[in-house]
C-alpha cells in the first residue's frame, strides 16, 4: 500500500451512488472486504488496456513470460483468481493435454482423478478441485500425517498431489519432503499460496522445492486487480490448465472457463507484480509496525486486557497488534467487541485471532491515518465499558 493511499473521509462517488459504505479492513485481504487495493500506476495499465483490441492468447502468452520468470517457473498464466488456479491445476493433473478430456470435464470417468491432499490441509478453497472433476483422497489424521499414511493414498488413479499454505494451517513434515514422495510415484504436486505473498522469497519458494505447480491470488498482497491469480510451473502442465481455461485445440469451453481474465485484468496483473518487484518491502513492513504500536501505545494498561505487538510470526501477515482477554477483564468478549467495531462508522473489521480468541488487528489493508481511527474507537468502547462498571 502506497503513502498516496491514506484515509480519506469522502466516500467515492461510485459507492455513495450504490449507497455502500466504504469499511475499514484490519482483517487482511479478505476477498469479502475488498482483497486489496491497486496502485494509481495499475489503474492507469488498465485504463490503457482497455484502448486498444489484441490477441488474447498473445497477451496471456507475453504475461505468462513475466510471472514465470517472477516466480522462477517455466511458465506462467493470468487466472481469475487463486481459486481458479486451483480449479485449472486440477484439471490440468487429470487431463494433460488431450482435448478429448478436457471436452469432458467435469466428468472425470476414466481419467487419473484422485488428488491427495493432507486431513490439516482440508480448508474452505479445496471445493475447487472437486468443482473441475477431482476426488479428494484424504491422508494423516487432523493435525498429523506420516510419509507411509501419504504413500499408501497414492495409486495408479492418483492425478495430484495438492499442498495448501495459509496462515495456521499446521504441517505434517517440510513441504520438499512431502513433494518428494508425491515424485517418487511420478505424482504432480499443486500448491494453494494464495495469500502467502508478501513476503516476496514465497512467489520463488515452493517451485524450488519441488512444487509442479503453484497457485497465487493476484489481489491480495500482490495488489493487482481483486479477480486476478496467478498460475505458475512446469511448461507441459501449464499448457494443460490453459486448455482447461480456453481450449483452442479442442471444441467445448474448458472446465475453467468461467474464471476468465480479461486484457484490462491481465496488463493489471503484470504491472502489480512488477510494482512489487521493485517494491522496498521493509520499508511498507516498518510502516504496518508503526501502525500496530500506535495502536499498542493507547491501549497499554487497561487492566484485564494485554495488549500487544506481534511482529515476525509467520502465522501473522506482517506486524499486528494483538488483544489477548485474561480471565480479570470484565468488559466485552472478543465476538462482541468484534460486533461493535462493525457497528460503528465506519465499520472496523479486525481479525478472528488465530491462536484462541484474541483480537489480532493486521495493518495490511489499513491506510496511514485509519489506526488512529481504530484506536479512538477500541479507547472508547473499552473506557467506556470500564466507567460503566464503575459506576454500576
Ligand atoms: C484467498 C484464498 C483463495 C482464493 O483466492 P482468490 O484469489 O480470491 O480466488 C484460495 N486459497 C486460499 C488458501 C486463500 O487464502
Amino acid at each position: 500500500m502506497t503513502a498516496s493511499q491514506g484515509h480519506n473521509n469522502e466516500v467515492p462517488g461510485v459507492y455513495a451512488r450504490l449507497g455502500v459504505k466504504p469499511i475499514i479492513n484490519a482483517q487482511s485481504w479478505i476477498t469479502a472486504l475488498g482483497g486489496s487495493l491497486m496502485a494509481p500506476e495499475v489503474m492507469r495499465a488498465m485504463q490503457e488496456a482497455s484502448t486498444a483490441f489484441v490477441d488474447l492468447h498473445e497477451l496471456q502468452g507475453a504475461a505468462g513470460k513475466v510471472l514465470a520468470q517472477a516466480c522462477g517457473a517455466e511458465a506462467g498464466l493470468v487466472t481469475g483468481g487463486a481459486a481458479a488456479s486451483n480449479v485449472l491445476m486440477a484439471a490440468a493433473c487429470m487431463t494433460g493435454d488431450d482435448p478429448s478430456k478436457i471436452d469432458r470435464l467435469p466428468d472425470s470417468t476414466g481419467m487419473k482423478n484422485e488428488l491427495v491432499l493432507f486431513d490439516g490441509h482440508r480448508n474452505h478453497y479445496d471445493s475447487n478441485y472437486e468443482i473441475a472433476g477431482a476426488t479428494i483422497v484424504p491422508w494423516g489424521f487432523a493435525g498429523s500425517g506420516k510419509a507411509y499414511q501419504l504413500e499408501e493414498a497414492i495409486n495408479e488413479k492418483t492425478c495430484a498431489m495438492a499442498w495448501i499454505t495459509a496462515p495456521f494451517m499446521h504441517h505434517p513434515m517440510s513441504f520438499a519432503e512431502a513433494a518428494k514422495i508425491a515424485h517418487s510415484h511420478g505424482v504432480p504436486v499443486i500448491v494453494d499460496a494464495a495469500a502467502e505473498v508478501p513476503p516476496a522469497e514465497n512467489l520463488t519458494r515452493f517451485i524450488a522445492e519441488g512444487a509442479d505447480m503453484v497457485g497465487y491470488s493476484g489481489g491480495k498482497g500482490i495488489g493487482g486487480p481483486q479477480g486476478t491469480g496467478l498460475l505458475v510451473g512446469r511448461a507441459d502442465l501449464v499448457d494443460a490448465a490453459y486448455q482447461n481455461h480456453l481450449n483452442t485445440r479442442g471444441t467445448r469451453a474448458g472446465v475453467g472457463r468461467s474464471a476468465k481474465a480479461s486484457k484490462e485484468d491481465i496488463v493489471g496483473l503484470v504491472t502489480a507484480l512488477q510494482i512489487f518487484n521493485d517494491t522496498d518491502h521493509e520499508a511498507v513492513w516498518a510502516g504496518w509496525r508503526a501502525g500496530a504500536v500506535h495502536i499498542v501505545d493507547r491501549l497499554g494498561g487497561i487492566e484485564g486486557l494485554r495488549v500487544v505487538l506481534e511482529d515476525g510470526d509467520p502465522n501473522r501477515q506482517g506486524p499486528q497488534a494483538v488483544i489477548y482477554f485474561g480471565s480479570d477483564w470484565r468488559g466485552p468478549g472478543p465476538d462482541e467487541l468484534r460486533a461493535a467495531l462493525r457497528a460503528g462508522d465506519p465499520a472496523i473489521h479486525v481479525g478472528m485471532g488465530g491462536y484462541g480468541d484474541e483480537i489480532n488487528i493486521v495493518m495490511t489493508n489499513v491506510r496511514s491515518g485509519e489506526e488512529r481511527i481504530i484506536a479512538d474507537r477500541l479507547e472508547e468502547i473499552l473506557s467506556n465499558q470500564k466507567i460503566e462498571k464503575e459506576t454500576k
